[in-house]
């Protein structure tokens, strides 16, 4: 009877997931294998939000196996070393697993796949996470998009729905007795700080159906409208689920299809915009496939000796912790910290202040992101981040600079927001709450801090930055305008 591995990575799920569907059509019996390896995805290893949602993840795909009759492997070390013992103790003489596209992970798993090769392992891989492969969307000249429109457009046209497979009713699997359990991988922060996490989410597959199926009963149809409303549950809170692989963006690209068809036209175009956010999705990892290095270097040469500043340790705990005095980045990073979660608009409006009203690094924002984010993907993050800088991918100029007052007072009117998550700002007006500093009484009787900058003027001194680094690099290439 033949048996094979099936490698569970960032693809916690049963339904639709080839890596184990392949394995169990051509072998009699399956190992279904955890491996804890965050040093191979360093310098990217999961974050304390991360390694929360691991947990309790890894927790319900081990419920989902028993209940078919299997129990998930968990075991910890170099995976390779993992792989190569558990052949030869469960006499398995394949492996499957589901692509990730993270560049030390892409290097690892090559390599894992030649050495299991030359040890006569029959190894195979499959796509469960994309829609469509980084290296199957090409531009004209057969190279990768820089911008995203041109992007979505070809991939848009090339989406072909198909029905995703169910989970298997029954897995017959092989067991070996010194596996680990989740709890023993430690994955769980030591001080509790983790309540408001415990309340927002529900990790899991059970968990990611039951949020689609929300999305699509409450919020979808006015998604286009309400999406930009952090204060409204505009928006599907699918990224965790997603970047942990318990829903896949086929199984929602397919249930977008089957809404339309049930319920007409007017769903057809509401799911529109949606699936164009999962297309941001497809282009952060497009990107992030060919510039494997823009983790780390700003995508657009053009910022390499831009003046940011250096990041002093009072400047960087104030925004952190949401006390910054600016509300509406307050509420966002004080959201952040509670729930693991932050809403899109709030996160460009606070990477908007730390990368130029601040102006720092998007190095320092992009890293407390991966440790406080429950859907912290080195992908979006990457693209977000550089979006946001200015320096990345069909980003955001960097003369274009978010005003969190305006920015508030156009997408959180009435300041429910803010209220929710600064509450000291609940005694003032509805008027003043974007901008507090301008009731003085009111402000000093609140508690609430003082901004730690003048909005106009660091935005001012951001402006006059870029001019110099612009004409720095005119004069040192010799060509004025040499990078408009
Ligand atoms: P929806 O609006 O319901 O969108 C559905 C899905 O589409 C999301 O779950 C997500 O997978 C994808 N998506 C939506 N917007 C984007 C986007 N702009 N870029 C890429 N994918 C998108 N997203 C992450 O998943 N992980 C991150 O680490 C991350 N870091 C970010 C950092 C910054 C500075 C910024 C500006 C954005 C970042 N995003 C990140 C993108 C976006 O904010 C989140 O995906 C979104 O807020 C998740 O909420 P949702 O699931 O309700 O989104």
């Amino acid at each position: 009877m033949s048996t094979a591995i099936v490698w569970f990575r960032r693809d916690l799920r049963l339904a639709d997931n080839p890596a184990l569907e392949l394995a169990l059509r051509r072998h009699a019996r399956v190992l279904p294998l955890y491996i804890h390896a965050p040093r191979e995805e360093a310098p990217w290893a999961p974050g304390a939000a991360s390694r929360w949602w691991l947990h309790r993840s890894l927790t319900a795909l081990q419920r989902e196996l028993q209940a078919r009759g299997a129990a998930l492997q968990i075991r910890r070390g170099e995976s390779l070393a993992v792989l190569t013992d558990l052949l030869l103790r469960s006499g398995a003489d394949a492996v499957y697993w589901n692509r990730l596209y993270e560049p030390a992970l892409v290097a690892r798993d090559a390599r894992i796949k030649q050495a299991l090769r030359a040890l006569g392992a029959q190894v195979h891989s499959a796509n469960a996470n994309l829609l469509a492969e980084p290296w199957d969307v090409a531009n004209g000249q057969g190279g990768p998009y820089r911008v995203f429109t041109p992007f979505w457009r070809n991939l848009r046209a090339t989406l072909q729905p198909q029905p995703p497979a169910d989970a298997p009713a029954r897995i017959d699997a092989v067991t070996i007795d010194d596996a680990l359990s989740v709890d023993e991988l430690g994955l769980l922060p030591r001080i509790a700080w983790d309540a408001g996490l415990h309340a927002s989410w529900q990790p899991g597959e059970a968990g990611a159906l039951a949020t689609l199926d929300a999305f699509a009963d409450a919020a979808l149809r006015g998604y286009a409208t309400r999406r930009d409303e952090p204060a409204a549950a505009g928006t599907s809170r699918l990224s965790p689920h997603l970047h942990f692989g318990e829903i896949s963006p086929r199984q929602i690209h397919w249930r977008l299809v089957e809404l339309g068809q049930e319920r007409g036209a007017v769903w057809r175009e509401a799911a529109e915009p949606f699936l164009r956010e999962l297309g941001w999705r497809e282009f952060a990892h497009h990107l992030l496939y060919h510039f494997p290095q823009t983790p780390q270097t700003d995508l657009n040469p053009q910022f390499a000796a831009f003046d940011w500043r250096e990041p002093a340790a009072d400047i960087v705990s104030a925004w952190q912790q949401g006390r910054t005095g600016i509300p509406i980045v307050d509420a966002g990073m004080r959201e952040l910290w509670h729930t693991g979660w932050m809403h899109n608009r709030v996160r460009m409006l606070v990477a908007s202040f730390l990368c130029k009203n601040l102006r720092l690094h998007w190095r320092h924002g992009a890293r407390w992101f991966w440790d406080t984010l429950v859907d912290a993907d080195l992908a979006n993050n990457t693209l977000g981040w550089q979006w946001s800088a200015g320096t990345g991918a069909d980003a955001a100029p960097y003369f274009r600079i978010f005003n969190p007052v305006t920015q508030g007072e156009r997408f959180d009117a009435d300041g429910a927001y803010v209220k929710r998550w600064v509450p000291e700002l609940a005694v003032l007006p509805f008027k003043s709450i974007h901008a507090p500093w301008k009731q003085p009484e009111l402000l000093a009787r609140s508690g609430y801090p003082a901004p730690i900058v003048d909005l106009a003027a660091s935005r001012e001194a951001a402006l006059a930055a870029y001019q110099a680094s612009r004409r720095d690099r005119a004069a040192g290439s010799g060509s004025p305008g040499a990078d408009t």
